[in-house]
């Protein structure tokens, strides 16, 4: 069957950076599974595989916009090394939870300056163009336990319930 709204998609996916440089991917034998059509994986992947079939293999390259955001530079600030009390080693990289007025999110320390430290609240991947090679492994349609729960059991899916 094609992929349509509410269909259970299994897949296989390398992503790769503008430079070819691999990001990520799934592992061998545990391809990931989705329930499509409801914003579950980023919009440019997702309006790509509509239509396709179990089987199929294709590249998709996606843009910023419709990837992780556009980089947004509001949301880097400079703190003082003492609004991050307790925390033990700061770090370039290290990826933490700051309180904002919006409630928690993650931030990723980007660098650290003699008492200031930047933190930088931009998914990992903003602003970056993004090539996608999948592989479809499996299309079906959703159970109703799936539609009520709005998620994918089973391999792949959410195993915990
Ligand atoms: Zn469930």
């Amino acid at each position: 069957m094609a992929i349509g709204t509410d269909s259970v998609v299994t897949f296989h996916y390398t992503l790769k950076d503008e430079d070819g440089t691999v990001l990520e991917h799934s592992d061998p034998g545990e391809p990931l599974a989705y329930l499509h059509g409801r914003g579950h994986i980023i919009p440019g992947l997702e309006k790509e595989l509509s239509g396709r079939n179990s089987g199929d293999a294709l590249t998709v390259t996606v843009q910023p916009a419709e990837g992780y955001g556009e980089y947004d530079d509001s949301l880097v600030q400079r703190v003082p090394r003492r609004a991050l009390r307790g925390i033990g080693d700061i770090r370039a990289g290290l990826r933490l939870q700051a309180q904002t007025e919006q409630g928690p999110r993650p931030v990723t320390v980007t660098q650290v300056v003699g008492d200031m430290v930047t933190l930088d609240g931009n998914h990992p991947l903003a602003g970056k163009k993004l090539q996608f090679e999948v592989r479809i492994e499996d299309v079906r349609p959703a159970t109703e336990a799936e539609l009520e729960h709005g998620h994918v059991h089973g391999p792949g899916g959410h195993h915990a319930h």
